[in-house]
């Protein structure tokens, strides 16, 4: 934060900085992560929020609708019943949002890979942002991606993104095409 100056005086604290960095600020700090999940990779998701992990400190909390959420974590094994469900969710979600696949089933199909009912990784159905390893990964794992979402956000040029001028990621799953 190098590049932001803080004040603090009497009257209160003042601080000073790029439009874009103050902008990134105060969306890294506020990342609300939608509370869904779709198998066992979710007990660990819901311990994220609990005290020992506590990710509120970071100003990361859950919303239980994707139209206040910033973050989709796919926390499980994906179905092709589900997929779709996800895909609404997360084109209910406001712009600009990120994903992270949460453990092996979420990435590649993990230990249901032969599967015919499985999806052979979240990043079929919406743009992923962070993969995390694991069958489950820890609270620890989670929240280090939610931080990596945070470094991610912070080197955002926002206001460029805003006025069209950055193209959006690759959609792999656009309107019209087939559910994979
Ligand atoms: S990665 Fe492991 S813990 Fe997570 S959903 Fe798959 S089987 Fe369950």
């Amino acid at each position: 934060m190098s590049d932001v100056l803080v004040e603090r005086g009497p009257e209160g604290t003042v601080a000073v900085g790029a439009i874009d960095r103050m902008l990134n600020l105060c969306r890294e700090h506020s990342l609300w992560y939608l509370l869904f999940g779709t198998a066992c990779c979710a007990i660990e998701l819901m311990q994220t929020g609990g005290p020992r992990t506590d990710a509120d400190r970071f100003g990361m909390v859950f919303r239980s609708t994707p139209r206040q959420a910033d973050v989709m974590i796919l926390a499980g094994t994906i179905s092709y019943k589900m997929a779709s469900r996800i895909r609404r969710l997360y084109d209910q979600m406001a712009d600009y949002k990120y994903v992270i696949s949460m453990g092996s089933c979420a990435n590649t199909g993990g230990l249901f890979k032969d599967s015919y009912a499985v999806v052979q990784g979240g990043d079929l159905i919406v743009p992923v942002d962070v993969y995390l390893p694991g069958c489950p990964p820890r609270p620890e794992s989670l929240l280090e991606g939610l931080m990596l979402i945070q470094q991610k956000i912070e080197r955002e040029p926002w206001l460029s993104r805003v006025r069209g001028k950055i193209p959006p990621p690759k959609d792999p799953w656009p309107e019209g095409s087939r559910c994979p």
